[in-house]
Protein backbone atom coordinates (compact mmCIF):
# COMPACT_ATOMS: atom_id res chain seq x y z
CA UNK A 1 0.00 0.00 0.00
CA UNK A 2 2.87 2.23 0.69
CA UNK A 3 6.00 2.72 -0.90
CA UNK A 4 8.86 2.75 1.29
CA UNK A 5 11.75 5.65 1.05
CA UNK A 6 14.82 6.61 2.61
CA UNK A 7 14.17 10.53 2.33
CA UNK A 8 11.75 12.74 3.60
CA UNK A 9 10.06 15.05 1.00
CA UNK A 10 9.06 17.19 3.43
CA UNK A 11 12.30 17.69 5.26
CA UNK A 12 14.79 16.22 3.37
CA UNK A 13 16.48 13.92 6.34
CA UNK A 14 17.59 10.65 5.43
CA UNK A 15 14.65 9.16 7.72
CA UNK A 16 12.66 6.30 6.71
CA UNK A 17 9.68 7.48 4.82
CA UNK A 18 5.81 6.66 3.75
CA UNK A 19 4.08 8.08 0.93
CA UNK A 20 0.54 10.30 2.44
CA UNK A 21 -1.33 12.81 1.08
CA UNK A 22 -3.31 14.82 4.06
CA UNK A 23 -5.95 17.27 3.24
CA UNK A 24 -8.31 19.84 4.71
CA UNK A 25 -11.15 21.70 3.54
CA UNK A 26 -11.78 25.00 3.97
CA UNK A 27 -15.54 25.83 3.82
CA UNK A 28 -16.97 29.14 2.60
CA UNK A 29 -20.32 28.25 3.07
CA UNK A 30 -21.15 28.38 -0.88
CA UNK A 31 -17.61 27.57 -2.07
CA UNK A 32 -14.88 25.46 -1.23
CA UNK A 33 -11.32 25.27 -1.27
CA UNK A 34 -9.63 22.03 -0.66
CA UNK A 35 -5.23 22.14 0.40
CA UNK A 36 -3.29 19.24 0.52
CA UNK A 37 0.25 18.09 1.31
CA UNK A 38 1.60 15.24 -0.62
CA UNK A 39 4.64 12.99 -0.31
CA UNK A 40 7.51 10.79 1.03
CA UNK A 41 6.97 11.81 5.01
CA UNK A 42 9.61 10.71 7.85
CA UNK A 43 7.55 9.53 10.96
CA UNK A 44 7.64 13.08 12.38
CA UNK A 45 6.61 15.04 9.48
CA UNK A 46 3.75 13.08 9.08
CA UNK A 47 2.51 13.57 12.62
CA UNK A 48 3.29 17.54 12.30
CA UNK A 49 1.31 17.01 8.57
CA UNK A 50 -1.66 15.54 9.98
CA UNK A 51 -1.84 17.79 13.16
CA UNK A 52 -1.65 20.85 10.73
CA UNK A 53 -4.19 19.57 8.12
CA UNK A 54 -6.45 18.19 11.02
CA UNK A 55 -6.27 21.81 12.81
CA UNK A 56 -7.36 23.61 9.76
CA UNK A 57 -10.01 21.39 9.16
CA UNK A 58 -11.45 21.90 12.53
CA UNK A 59 -11.42 25.74 12.21
CA UNK A 60 -12.07 26.12 8.55
CA UNK A 61 -13.70 22.70 7.55
CA UNK A 62 -17.31 22.79 8.72
CA UNK A 63 -18.64 26.77 6.30
CA UNK A 64 -21.32 24.81 4.11
CA UNK A 65 -23.42 21.76 3.23
CA UNK A 66 -21.03 19.99 1.19
CA UNK A 67 -17.89 21.46 3.06
CA UNK A 68 -19.17 19.67 6.47
CA UNK A 69 -19.48 16.38 4.57
CA UNK A 70 -15.99 16.72 3.27
CA UNK A 71 -14.21 17.75 6.67
CA UNK A 72 -15.14 14.61 8.06
CA UNK A 73 -14.06 12.77 5.12
CA UNK A 74 -10.73 14.38 5.55
CA UNK A 75 -10.71 13.92 9.20
CA UNK A 76 -10.99 10.20 8.61
CA UNK A 77 -9.01 9.52 5.84
CA UNK A 78 -6.32 11.95 6.86
CA UNK A 79 -6.36 9.61 10.46
CA UNK A 80 -6.50 6.49 8.03
CA UNK A 81 -3.28 7.83 6.51
CA UNK A 82 -1.40 8.89 9.50
CA UNK A 83 -1.98 5.34 11.26
CA UNK A 84 -1.29 3.14 8.14
CA UNK A 85 1.69 5.72 7.78
CA UNK A 86 3.00 4.71 11.33
CA UNK A 87 2.80 1.17 11.16
CA UNK A 88 4.58 0.76 7.83
CA UNK A 89 7.34 3.16 9.65
CA UNK A 90 7.49 0.90 12.66
CA UNK A 91 7.50 -2.56 10.70
CA UNK A 92 10.20 -0.97 8.61
CA UNK A 93 12.50 -0.14 11.38
CA UNK A 94 11.76 -3.18 12.49
CA UNK A 95 13.42 -4.66 9.78
CA UNK A 96 16.24 -2.14 9.59
CA UNK A 97 16.77 -3.66 13.16
CA UNK A 98 16.96 -7.18 12.14
CA UNK A 99 18.91 -6.67 9.32
CA UNK A 100 21.73 -4.58 11.60
CA UNK A 101 21.65 -7.63 14.14
CA UNK A 102 22.21 -10.26 11.26
CA UNK A 103 25.21 -8.14 9.94
CA UNK A 104 26.44 -7.12 13.18
CA UNK A 105 26.31 -11.45 13.99
CA UNK A 106 27.94 -12.00 10.52
CA UNK A 107 31.14 -9.64 11.78
CA UNK A 108 31.29 -11.13 14.91
CA UNK A 109 31.32 -14.38 13.08
CA UNK A 110 34.32 -13.12 10.72
CA UNK A 111 36.26 -11.36 13.41
CA UNK A 112 35.87 -14.16 15.50
CA UNK A 113 39.53 -15.36 15.04
CA UNK A 114 40.95 -12.22 15.25
CA UNK A 115 39.20 -10.91 18.54
CA UNK A 116 40.02 -14.45 19.93
CA UNK A 117 43.99 -14.21 19.19
CA UNK A 118 44.70 -11.13 21.64
CA UNK A 119 42.83 -13.83 24.68
CA UNK A 120 45.45 -16.20 23.37
CA UNK A 121 48.04 -16.08 26.31
CA UNK A 122 45.64 -15.72 28.58
CA UNK A 123 43.63 -18.78 27.93
CA UNK A 124 46.90 -20.86 28.06
CA UNK A 125 47.84 -19.07 31.26
CA UNK A 126 44.29 -20.27 32.66
CA UNK A 127 44.28 -23.46 31.24
CA UNK A 128 47.27 -24.47 32.56
CA UNK A 129 46.05 -23.24 36.20
CA UNK A 130 43.28 -26.10 35.14
CA UNK A 131 40.64 -24.01 35.17
CA UNK A 132 37.44 -25.10 33.83
CA UNK A 133 37.17 -25.08 29.22
CA UNK A 134 33.54 -24.37 29.65
CA UNK A 135 34.11 -21.43 32.19
CA UNK A 136 37.17 -19.91 30.17
CA UNK A 137 34.83 -20.00 27.02
CA UNK A 138 32.53 -18.70 27.89
CA UNK A 139 34.03 -15.53 29.99
CA UNK A 140 36.28 -15.02 26.45
CA UNK A 141 33.24 -15.49 24.08
CA UNK A 142 31.96 -12.46 26.26
CA UNK A 143 34.71 -10.56 26.60
CA UNK A 144 36.14 -10.90 22.89
CA UNK A 145 32.23 -10.86 21.58
CA UNK A 146 32.02 -13.80 19.49
CA UNK A 147 30.00 -16.68 19.42
CA UNK A 148 30.32 -18.89 22.33
CA UNK A 149 30.86 -22.13 19.88
CA UNK A 150 33.79 -19.93 18.29
CA UNK A 151 35.24 -19.09 21.62
CA UNK A 152 35.08 -22.67 22.87
CA UNK A 153 36.54 -24.15 19.68
CA UNK A 154 39.62 -21.92 20.39
CA UNK A 155 39.76 -22.38 24.15
CA UNK A 156 39.77 -26.82 22.80
CA UNK A 157 42.54 -26.09 20.40
CA UNK A 158 44.66 -23.98 22.81
CA UNK A 159 44.10 -26.88 25.03
CA UNK A 160 45.52 -29.27 22.99
CA UNK A 161 48.73 -27.08 22.40
CA UNK A 162 48.81 -26.46 26.17
CA UNK A 163 49.01 -30.41 26.41
CA UNK A 164 51.64 -30.94 23.89
CA UNK A 165 55.34 -30.14 25.43
CA UNK A 166 56.88 -28.92 22.59
CA UNK A 167 54.24 -26.12 21.91
CA UNK A 168 54.83 -24.06 25.48
CA UNK A 169 53.06 -20.60 24.89
ZN1 LIG B 1 10.71 14.70 7.61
Amino acid sequence: MFDLGRYCAICGAAHPSVHAKLSHNIGMVVMRRVEWTEGQMCQGCLVRTYLKHTGLNLVLGWWGMISFIMTIVFLVGNTVHLVTGLIALRSASARQARAERQREAERAQTDAPAALERFKHTIRMRLKRGEDVEVIAAEIADAANVPHEKAHAFVVEQRAAVAEPSASA
